[in-house]
């Protein structure tokens, strides 16, 4: 297996070279544009990795795949839907547009921002640090690696030049959709994105959505069957963006990317895929991690559909 992924790793770093890293977080742009990265966890223990599978980056939009499942067992799902839908937007991850324009008023998914930041609102905890810590204890459980952390750097960054999320986070309270103190919501938002994972991490989260939610090796269930499924359907119509559509067409499994250049993906009963490769396309997921993805889905038959 691990020369079938130094081939694909080999054959697709070129792709790196069309796209480009994500500045708009000033920190994250200080990858390495040509890393390319994967890791594969299967049901049955094994881990195969390939190029650059041990570099650290931040989670990024990915978390809001973790943020979603401890919202949903924190409140239940009728509370978390209420305040956010389930339909894909066709919009930027960072889109502000339809939060007027749609009735009744609600962000349309939780992998946009939008929705990413009410998820977020939603965590127990009696204040801003129990809420992420909370967080950050769920995603050491399911990912296993307990070392996990916040980039400091990056966390600094987009929380002093998050004005895009926070205008939209002020608007969500005045339309009633947010409760409570703004900054302190940002605050435990900026710190789930800020977390550092390699493709190992990854894997590992996407071989637990796999699983059904169950850790593999202990059989112990951290979240219920039906919460695994919602998250991976999200994954399906949602995880890639606005490029979710043609995502389900060429490759075909649940996944979910982030602007710090991660991709997560759940093979149901088979496998977890994490790939890292920080140069982005158009819509922000990463170039790189697309290509392997595509190779490796064809090459191992992974399309669910
Ligand atoms: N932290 C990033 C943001 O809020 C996450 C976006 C992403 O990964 N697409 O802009």
């Amino acid at each position: 297996m691990e020369n079938k992924l130094n081939n694909i790793i080999n054959k697709s770093r070129y792709i790196t070279k069309e796209g480009e890293v994500a500045t708009y977080i000033p920190s994250l742009g200080k990858a390495n544009s040509t890393d390319l990265g994967i890791c594969i966890a299967d049901m049955e223990g094994n881990i195969y990795k390939s190029g650059n599978y041990n570099k650290k980056f931040t989670i990024q939009s990915i978390s809001k795949t973790i943020s979603l499942m401890l919202a949903l067992m924190d409140n239940g799902k009728e509370v978390v839907f209420d305040k956010v839908g389930m339909e894909p937007t066709g919009d930027a991850f960072n889109s502000i547009i339809k939060l007027e324009t749609i009735m009744p008023s609600r962000p349309l998914n939780p992998m946009i921002n939008a929705g990413a930041i009410v998820v977020s609102s939603l965590l127990k905890g009696k204040d801003k640090d129990e809420k992420f810590s909370r967080l950050l204890n769920f995603m050491r459980k399911i990912s296993g690696n307990d070392k996990l952390d916040i980039d400091e750097d990056v966390y600094l960054s987009e929380k002093s030049t998050g004005d895009r999320n926070r205008a939209m986070a002020y608007f969500m309270k005045d339309v009633g959709i947010i409760e409570g103190d703004i900054e302190d919501i940002l605050e435990v938002y900026f710190k789930q994105c800020s977390i550092k994972v390699d493709c190992i991490d990854l894997a590992k989260i996407g071989l637990f959505l796999a699983n059904k939610g169950i850790i593999p090796g202990t059989g112990e269930q951290i979240v219920s069957e039906h919460i695994t499924r919602i998250v991976k359907t999200f994954m399906v119509t949602c995880g890639m963006y606005n490029g979710s559509g043609e995502f389900a067409i060429r490759v075909g499994i649940p996944a979910k990317s982030g602007v710090g250049g991660g991709i997560m993906a759940a093979v149901p009963h088979r496998m977890g895929i994490g790939t890292y490769g920080p140069s982005l396309d158009d819509k922000g997921n990463s170039i790189g991690g697309y290509k392997l993805l595509y190779e490796l889905s064809r090459e191992l038959n992974l399309s669910i559909f």
